[in-house]
Order: C-alpha cells, then sequence, then structure tokens
C-alpha cells in the first residue's frame, strides 16, 4: 500500500483556486460605459489578492459610424477614442511597472470584429504592441446587438432570423480567431445575451448553429487559445456564464483552457464572482493551474 501521508495528518483542505482575470479592468478614465479611475481598479485587484489580472480595455472606434450611443453621448470621435487608447495603454504600462511587486498584469485590450476592422487592429497591435488581446464580437451586421434588447431585436431584423444571428456571430468570431489568434476569446457566447431560449439554440441538436460551435472550439484548442468564463454574466441578469454548460462540457472534452474574466468595468465590480467562477471549473473538470495569457 502507497501511503503518502504522515500519520496522524489528516489531507489538507483543497485549497481555493487562485483569484486571476483574463478579462477585467475596464475603468471610467478610458471607456464610456465603465466607472471610476483605472488606478482604482487595479488597487481593487490588488487588496483582493489576485495573482494576475489581463487589463483589458475595449478598443477604440474605427470610424465615427462604429461608436457607442455613450461614445456619442459625450461628444466622442473615433479619432478621440483612439486618444484615449493611446492614453490608457500608457497608463496601463506604467501601472504594470509600479505595483509589479503586488500584483502582476497584462495590459492587454479587447478587441472588437466588425466590417472592414481588419487593417485598423492590425494598426493598433503594430502600434501599441499589447501583452496580448482577448478576441471579443459584440456587432453582428455592425449592430452592437448587446447594449440592448431594442439592438438585440434590430441585429435580428438585419440578419433575417434569430439562428442566422447566432450564425453570422459564430462566423465573424472564427474569422477573428482564424486571423488574429487572440489569446483569449471573450465571452464565447454572448449572443445568447437577450435570447430567452438559448438553450434550445445552443446545444448538438441545433445543428447549424451548433456545427459552427464545434468548428471554432477546434479553432481554440487547435491554436491553444484560452476561452475566457466569463462571470460578469451572473451579475447582469444571466442564468449562468458566458459559456453555457453544453459548451463547458464540449470544450472540457476537447482540453480547452477556461479561465474566470470578471470582466469588471469599476472598483464594485472587481472581483465579483471570481471565486464561483473558480469553483464551477473546478467541479466541472477543469485544471485551476489557470493557463496564462501571455
Ligand atoms: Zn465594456
Ligand atoms: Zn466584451
Amino acid at each position: 500500500m502507497v501511503q503518502n501521508q504522515e500519520p496522524g495528518r489528516t489531507a489538507p483542505e483543497p485549497s481555493r483556486p487562485d483569484r486571476v482575470s483574463v478579462h477585467g479592468g475596464h475603468s471610467g478614465q478610458f471607456c464610456s460605459h465603465a466607472v471610476d479611475p483605472l488606478d482604482r481598479v487595479v488597487a481593487a485587484y490588488v487588496e483582493q489578492g489576485f495573482r494576475w489580472v489581463g487589463i483589458t480595455e475595449h478598443m477604440p472606434s474605427a470610424r465615427d459610424s462604429m461608436l457607442n450611443p455613450e461614445e456619442r453621448a459625450e461628444g466622442l470621435s473615433a479619432l478621440g477614442t483612439q486618444e484615449r487608447f493611446g492614453a490608457y495603454i500608457e497608463a496601463c504600462r506604467k501601472l504594470q511597472t509600479d505595483r509589479r511587486d503586488h500584483i502582476e498584469l497584462f495590459v492587454a485590450f479587447e478587441a472588437e470584429a466588425y466590417s472592414d476592422y481588419e487593417p485598423f487592429l492590425e494598426s493598433l497591435l503594430a502600434k501599441h504592441q499589447p501583452d496580448y488581446i482577448v478576441g471579443s464580437v459584440h456587432h453582428v451586421g455592425d449592430v452592437p446587438f448587446d447594449v440592448s434588447r431594442e439592438c438585440y431585436a434590430d441585429a435580428i431584423a438585419v440578419a433575417g432570423d434569430i439562428e442566422t444571428l447566432y450564425c453570422d456571430y459564430f462566423d465573424l468570431q472564427y474569422r477573428l480567431i482564424r486571423d488574429f489568434e487572440p489569446a483569449v476569446v471573450g465571452h464565447f457566447d454572448l449572443i445568447r445575451i437577450f435570447d430567452p431560449e438559448y438553450s434550445q439554440r445552443l446545444t448538438p441538436e441545433s445543428v447549424r448553429i451548433w456545427d459552427r460551435v464545434e468548428r471554432n472550439l477546434h479553432a481554440v484548442r487547435d491554436l491553444g487559445l484560452i476561452l475566457d468564463f466569463n462571470v460578469r454574466a451572473l451579475s447582469k441578469g444571466q442564468p449562468e456564464p458566458y459559456v453555457t454548460a453544453p459548451i463547458l462540457q464540449r470544450a472540457c472534452e476537447m482540453g480547452i483552457a477556461l479561465v474566470p474574466g470578471d470582466d469588471s468595468h469599476g472598483v464594485v465590480s472587481v472581483g465579483a464572482n471570481v471565486d464561483r467562477g473558480g469553483q464551477m471549473l473546478a467541479e466541472s473538470g477543469f485544471s485551476t493551474q489557470w493557463q496564462r495569457p501571455a
């Protein structure tokens, strides 16, 4: 009999997984729908004992027609968001150095896919040299479908029907993965956001959609990318994080790494549900030796 334990010693409690966020740190300083200065957001991660955090501000707008409603309300132009983004990278690099004894920060950003975004994203990568990017799709048919129910309805109308909206979403995501190999794929199934019947669509029985899910997961695995286990979903009224259970199970079978992302948009949302997300991943059979994005 192999006996690794000293007599009389009980097995140690399984320790809590390290607190990390692969997708975090939007701040009111650099994002029109977030709050608080970036240094206070980072201080909150330090206080909560995070081991490492990818600061992943949204990418700026390529052109004025792609500005979000809240950026328009602030009177920002696309050029204005690009200048603000340059200031973000600079401030984040400084915090990375200043805070290195307390936390490991990655200077990253959340890339967006819409029509003709590719040259713009390439120029941002060349100019700013981030530590990594999160590849996210927030637009289908150039409609920002996750902004509101109304926007979601508009996106369905542009696509023709909801099944086609899902298919178009996963096709855009596939091209983003293939062309840019983002170290992290953000909220893989965000397209379900305002669909009360999403569990009927994100299932192997829904063949047209699921074929695309499978294709994208294979690309993620073949490239060794990480899926963002986006727990912000839980504080935004979703019954489960992104990704949904059937995709989570498939990713686990395929050996894909999932890592919690808090997708924080200010101090109060720093770390929200990250421990719960880590626990869910452990219970689902994933390693909690979190894969690092860079
Ligand atoms: Zn945001
Ligand atoms: Zn996002």
